[in-house]
């Protein structure tokens, strides 16, 4: 499987991460990447940048070192009501957005139906395009309620190789996305992959996702960052 899309990355700017736009851009154009989503922490995230950030990126040129650069946002999914921390006239502005559950925005306690009501109408609402590492055991949920959701509202769901390190703070992260990537195949729901990379060495890095898509033996066809056309179906901007 060769991946020319990575939908997850961060710069500098959300504070907790380490290289610069350029930086990214070659590290993805010398991994092979045609694209490359930079979705920078929103602003309830401690550290990250503002609301501003995400209002000027117009001025960024989209392709740098001939990758196509998606700039857009890591949303925090803030409650079970699928509250976002940037407002929808800012999002619809941005060319991918990918909504998560982070522990320092959403807290811990919460019930299997509140965090699946969370995703669920997180995905109901407009402009969000990913659902950003389902996979995180701190937050259980019914996975059968989360692909058939993401089959009704065209949301893709996120395989993220940062989750499968072995230093994640994120648990049961393989044996989670494996059950996800059964029921997808089950009700044909596609699949992206986001490095999630923090550093420049990791742009497009897919090495642990690779390893969990060959040993279910999921199909290429739904794996949507192997074939550009297969992604702007879901990402329209590209
Ligand atoms: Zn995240
Ligand atoms: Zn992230």
């Amino acid at each position: 499987m060769k991946f020319i899309a990575d939908t997850h990355s961060h710069t500098l700017a959300s504070g907790h991460a380490y290289s610069t736009i350029t930086e990214m851009a070659e590290a993805a154009a010398a991994r092979g990447l045609k694209t490359l989503a930079l979705t920078e922490h929103a602003p309830e995230m401690p550290g990250t940048c503002g609301l501003y950030y995400f209002q000027n990126l117009d001025v960024v040129p989209r392709v740098q070192k001939g990758v196509r650069l998606l700039m857009g946002a890591e949303v925090n999914i803030m409650d079970p009501d699928g509250t976002l921390d940037l407002p929808e006239d800012t999002l619809k502005d941005l060319d991918i957005v990918v909504a998560s559950i982070h522990l320092p925005c959403y807290g811990s306690g919460h019930t299997p139906e509140e965090n699946i009501r969370a995703y669920v109408e997180t995905m109901k609402k407009p402009y969000v395009n990913i659902i950003g590492h389902p996979d995180d055991g701190r937050f259980p949920f019914d996975y059968e309620i989360l692909v058939r959701t993401a089959k009704e509202t065209g949301t893709l769901l996120e395989l993220n190789n940062s989750s499968l390190r072995p230093q994640s703070s994120r648990v049961g992260t393989r044996e989670n996305m494996l059950t996800m990537l059964d029921l997808c195949r089950q009700y044909d729901v596609p699949v992206t992959t986001g490095s999630d990379a923090h550093v420049n060495a990791d742009a497009g890095n897919f090495t642990y996702v690779r390893e969990v898509l060959e040993y279910c033996g999921f199909p290429e066809e739904l794996v949507v960052t192997t074939d550009l056309d297969r992604l702007r179906q879901f990402i329209p901007s590209l």
